[in-house]
């Protein structure tokens, strides 16, 4: 193959355009070790920021998008990798500062990949993608902290989108009692069925109050920030845990200390990005013995290559439900 396709990026004078574009495979990066044949990759939150230029994500131009991919390895110099090595790749600025896999082709170094557990088919693993990749660092987050059964509920923000989705789902099979709050309450069905006990409007959440709340939850898993977060924190009991991943709502933290210093409620945030390689393959291991396969079918829809803009487009409008994996041959 002299060319494949990918999602383009580019900025200059005349403006930010975003479309799906036959690249020479010569221009693959030149920093690199590994090429890798791409089939499947994801829209997270930040690739839709990415492609619809919502947010300064991307620190090069032109950029390939794509913050996650799956797929076998082509060629590798790395003495981890060889030709036919199925391989995970999430953040390490990839679709940042580095050419992406919204592609048929990713040239990435060799240190940032993570081995396709036997567990998931390339498609599973792009459903779960740095959303529930998170969404289990966020889950592993609260089991580090001392959260434990019979503490009280667990509330999860931002349910039906893709890091909720599958926090919901894991700690519903974990045995938690599982409270979802969404602004999708058509969804209500959706969320009963990866396991919520209850499920809340998000406006309560979503507004000032009073610093210290009635304490309800044992932890969070927060993905949207904001008031929302500051909300969430309020509310948590004596010595609970939040686990913070995320700014839907908002990157603002409009706080006082109340809940840290008076409950001693634990902060603890999440970035997905940088984790050490130890970490990661822990999350991936969780995942593989702890997420209920029919509810990461259930949440999943597939979309081809050429679709990813416009949904981009619907994610940062908050219209998509679960996790959209990218079938990037079709
Ligand atoms: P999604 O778009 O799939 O889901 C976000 C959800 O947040 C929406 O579905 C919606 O859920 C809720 N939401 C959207 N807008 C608002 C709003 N204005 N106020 C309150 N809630 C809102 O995104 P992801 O789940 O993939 O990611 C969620 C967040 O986590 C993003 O901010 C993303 O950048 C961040 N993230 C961070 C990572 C890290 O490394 N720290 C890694 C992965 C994600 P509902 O309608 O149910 O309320």
């Amino acid at each position: 193959m002299t060319s494949f396709k990918g999602i383009l990026l580019n900025k200059s004078d005349a403006g930010f355009s975003a479309g799906v574009a036959d690249i020479a495979q010569d221009r693959l990066p030149e920093e690199g070790n590994v090429v890798v044949r791409i089939a499947y990759s994801t829209i997270n939150y930040k690739d839709a920021l990415a492609i619809t230029d919502n947010a300064p994500v991307v620190r090069k131009w032109p950029m390939v998008a794509g913050i996650d991919g799956a797929g076998v390895v082509e060629s590798s110099s790395h003495v981890a990798w060889k030709p036919g090595d199925k391989v995970i790749l999430n953040g390490f600025g990839v679709g940042e500062n580095h050419w992406g896999c919204l592609a048929q082709y990713a040239k990435l170094n060799g240190d940032w990949l993570v081995r396709l557990p036997d567990a998931f088919s390339f498609k599973q693993a792009m459903a779960i993608g740095t959303a529930g990749y998170t969404a289990m660092l966020c889950c592993l987050a609260l089991e580090r902290h001392g959260v434990k059964h019979g503490q009280g509920e667990i509330l999860v923000t931002g349910a039906s989108g893709g890091v909720g989705s599958i926090a919901l789902s894991i700690l519903s099979s974990w045995g938690y009692e599982v409270v979802a709050s969404t602004g999708k309450m058509h969804e209500a069905e959706y969320l009963k069925t990866l396991g919520a006990k209850e499920i809340i409007g998000r406006a309560g959440l979503s507004v000032t109050n009073k610093p210290l709340q009635k304490e309800r939850w044992a932890g969070v898993v927060d993905s949207v920030g904001s008031h929302t977060l500051v909300n969430a924190c309020a509310q948590t009991k004596y010595r609970g845990v939040v686990a913070a991943c995320g700014l839907a709502q908002g990157a603002d933290f409009p706080a006082t200390v109340m809940p840290f210093i008076l409950r001693g409620v634990v902060l603890a945030g999440v970035d997905s990005v940088y984790q050490p390689l130890d970490t990661r393959m822990d999350a991936w291991a969780r995942l593989a013995t702890d997420l209920d396969r029919a509810k990461l079918d259930f949440i999943t829809s597939t979309i081809k290559l050429g679709e990813a803009i416009d949904q981009s487009a619907a994610v940062l409008a908050g219209k998509v439900r679960g996790r959209l994996v990218v079938d990037v041959n079709a």
